[in-house]
C-alpha cells in the first residue's frame, strides 16, 4: 500500500529515543509518555522494550504512539528499565520488521535491544566484520545491534565502547540488556540526547527535554559528544569512547525540535524568537500583519512582529491530528495538497499585506501552494520570510530532506525562487544571524545543508549525489 503524501513542509526528522531506569515505577508507561512527547520526531512506528532484570520484552507497532499502545499492552510490559523509539525511516523500508527497538540475542542467549536516532554514513567496514550476518541487515540500526550482540556476552559496555569508536556518522543511541540502560552519542553530537533525573530516584535519557518534562524528570545535562553513559542498580556512570568535536545540528533549532526543548543554554523557542527578530532587522517590509506557518514558524513570527512593530496574527489553522497515515488518498483529496495540513482563515487574510514566516524552503512546492492559497483568499500582498538560509546541500546525518537536484536553492537564485513560489518578496535569514540566535559558536554547529561544510566526511559526496548513503 502506498503511504499518503507527506504533509510536513519539507525536511523530516528521523527518530526519537527514550530510556528509563526506575525501580518502583511502571517504566513502560514512562516510555509511552516519553515517546508521546517525541512523536514529532517519527510517526511511522513506535516501540518499547522493558526488562524486569531477567528478561527483555519488546513490543512495537506501525503508527503513532497511541495507536501502537493501549493500557492492556503496556500492562503486559512489566519491568524497571526500558527503552523506547519512534521512527521515521530514511534507510530501510517503513515496515514492522524495521521498527525499533531492534532486538538481538547474543551467542549465549542474553539479549540486546537498541533505539537509534541518526544515520551512519559509512557501514561497509562494519558489514565486512559480520560477513553474511551483516549483509542481511536491512538498516544501520540492525547492523549496530547485530555487532553489539556478537560481542555482548563478555560485556555489553565494552562492546559498545569498541563498536561506537568504529562508527562513522550521526548517532544518538539508547541500548539495554537485562540489567542496564546505556546511551551514547557520536563524537560530533549531531543529534541531541539529554539526561534527566526522576524525583523519586532513577534516570531518564531522551532526545529532547520535552520528554523529560512529561514524566516529571529534571534535566541534568546532555550526554556529551563521544560519551557513553550507563544506568543500573549502582546509579549513573560515564566514560568516553572518543574525543568530542561538537557539530550539533543547527536545523534542530530551526525546525526539528519542539520549541520547548532546552538545547543547552537556550530553549528552541527563544532561539526561534531571536531568528524572527533578526529577520525583521535584515529583511524589513511594509505590511499589515505578520503570520506564522504553524508550528515551527510561530515563535519566529512573534519575534519578527515584535521587532518590526507590526501586528501578529494567525491566519493558518493547522490540523494537529495529521500524522503519517497509511490510507491511500483519493485523487480529489490528493489535489487538496497543503489544505490537508493547513486551512486558511479568509477573514484574517483578505485585503491584507501579509508577512508569512516559515522555517525553511526545501523543494519549494509547499511554499508555492501556500502562497497560492493565500492569494485565493484575496491577500493583498504576500511577503515570505524564511528563518534559515537557502538549503543548498543534502543532509547525510539523519534528516530526510531531498537530493541536491530536488533542493530548489541548489539551482535557482532567490529571485527565481520568489518567482516560482509566486510571492511579492522573499528573504532568508543570514547564516550568521541563524547561528547567533542559537547562542552557540559557529564552529560547534553543523550547518552543512546551508554552507556545504560537512563535519563528518561523506564518502558518496565524491562520487555522486545520493540522498543518503544506504546501508549495504
Ligand atoms: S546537514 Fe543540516 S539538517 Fe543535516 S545535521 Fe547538518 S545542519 Fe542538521
Amino acid at each position: 500500500m502506498t503511504p499518503m503524501p507527506e504533509l510536513r513542509t519539507g525536511a523530516r526528522d528521523e527518530c526519537g529515543v527514550f530510556a528509563v531506569y526506575a525501580r518502583g515505577e511502571h517504566v513502560s508507561k514512562l516510555c509511552f509518555y516519553g515517546l508521546y512527547a517525541l512523536q514529532h520526531r517519527g510517526q511511522e512506528s513506535a516501540g518499547i522494550a522493558v526488562s524486569d532484570g531477567s528478561h527483555i520484552l519488546v513490543s512495537k507497532e506501525m503508527g503513532l504512539v497511541n495507536q501502537a499502545f493501549d493500557e492492556s499492552r503496556l500492562a503486559g510490559l512489566d519491568g524497571h528499565l526500558g527503552i523506547g523509539h519512534v521512527r521515521y525511516s530514511t534507510t530501510g523500508a517503513s515496515t514492522w520488521d524495521n521498527a525499533q527497538p531492534a532486538f538481538k540475542v547474543t551467542p549465549t542467549g542474553a539479549a540486546v535491544a537498541l533505539g537509534h536516532n541518526g544515520n551512519l554514513v559509512s557501514t561497509a567496514h562494519l558489514v565486512e566484520q559480520l560477513g553474511a550476518a551483516g549483509e542481511r541487515c536491512a538498516t544501520d540500526s540492525e547492523l549496530l545491534t547485530t555487532l553489539l550482540a556478537r560481542d555482548a556476552d563478555a560485556s555489553l559496555e565494552e562492546a559498545i565502547v569498541d563498536v561506537a569508536a568504529q562508527l562513522r556518522g550521526a548517532f544518538s543511541v539508547v541500548v539495554m540488556n537485562e540489567s542496564t540502560i546505556y546511551g551514547f552519542r557520536d563524537p560530533h553530537g549531531v543529534r541531541p540526547l539529554v539526561i534527566g533525573r526522576l524525583p523519586r530516584g532513577g534516570y531518564v535519557l531522551a532526545s529532547e527535554t520535552s520528554a523529560l518534562d512529561i514524566v516529571g524528570a529534571h534535566r541534568i545535562r546532555d550526554v556529551e559528544p563521544g560519551e557513553l553513559v550507563a544506568v543500573d542498580e549502582h546509579g549513573l556512570r560515564s566514560r568516553r569512547f572518543a574525543d568530542a568535536t561538537p557539530s550539533f545540528c543547527v536545523f534542530e533549532y530551526v525546525y526539528l525540535a519542539r520549541p520547548d526543548h532546552n538545547a543547552g543554554e537556550t530553549s528552541v523557542y527563544a532561539a526561534r524568537h531571536r531568528m524572527g527578530e533578526m529577520l525583521a532587522a535584515e529583511a524589513p517590509v511594509e505590511a499589515d500583519m505578520v503570520i506564522p506557518v504553524p508550528d515551527s514558524g510561530t515563535a519566529a513570527a512573534a519575534g519578527y512582529a515584535q521587532a518590526a512593530g507590526i501586528p501578529y496574527g494567525e491566519a493558518l489553522v493547522k490540523n494537529r491530528y495529521v500524522g503519517r497515515t497509511f490510507i491511500e488518498p483519493s485523487q480529489s483529496v490528493r489535489e487538496l495538497g497543503i489544505r490537508l495540513k493547513l486551512n486558511p482563515l479568509r477573514d484574517m487574510i483578505a485585503g491584507r499585506r501579509l508577512i508569512v514566516v516559515d522555517d525553511s524552503i526545501v523543494r519549494g512546492n509547499t511554499s508555492r501552494q501556500l502562497v497560492a492559497m493565500l492569494r485565493q483568499c484575496d491577500a493583498a500582498e504576500v511577503h515570505l520570510r524564511i528563518t534559515s538560509p537557502p538549503v543548498r546541500h543534502p543532509c547525510f546525518y539523519g534528516i530526510d530532506m531531498a537530493t541536491r537536484a530536488e533542493l530548489i536553492a541548489s539551482g535557482l537564485s532567490s529571485e527565481e525562487i520568489r518567482d516560482f513560489v509566486g510571492a511579492d518578496s522573499l528573504a532568508y535569514l543570514s547564516l550568521e544571524a541563524m547561528v547567533s540566535s542559537t547562542g552557540r559558536a559557529k564552529g560547534s554547529l553543523c550547518r552543512a545543508c546551508f554552507d556545504g561544510e560537512y563535519p563528518i566526511p561523506v564518502p558518496l559526496l565524491q562520487s555522486g549525489d545520493a540522498r543518503v548513503p544506504a546501508t549495504p
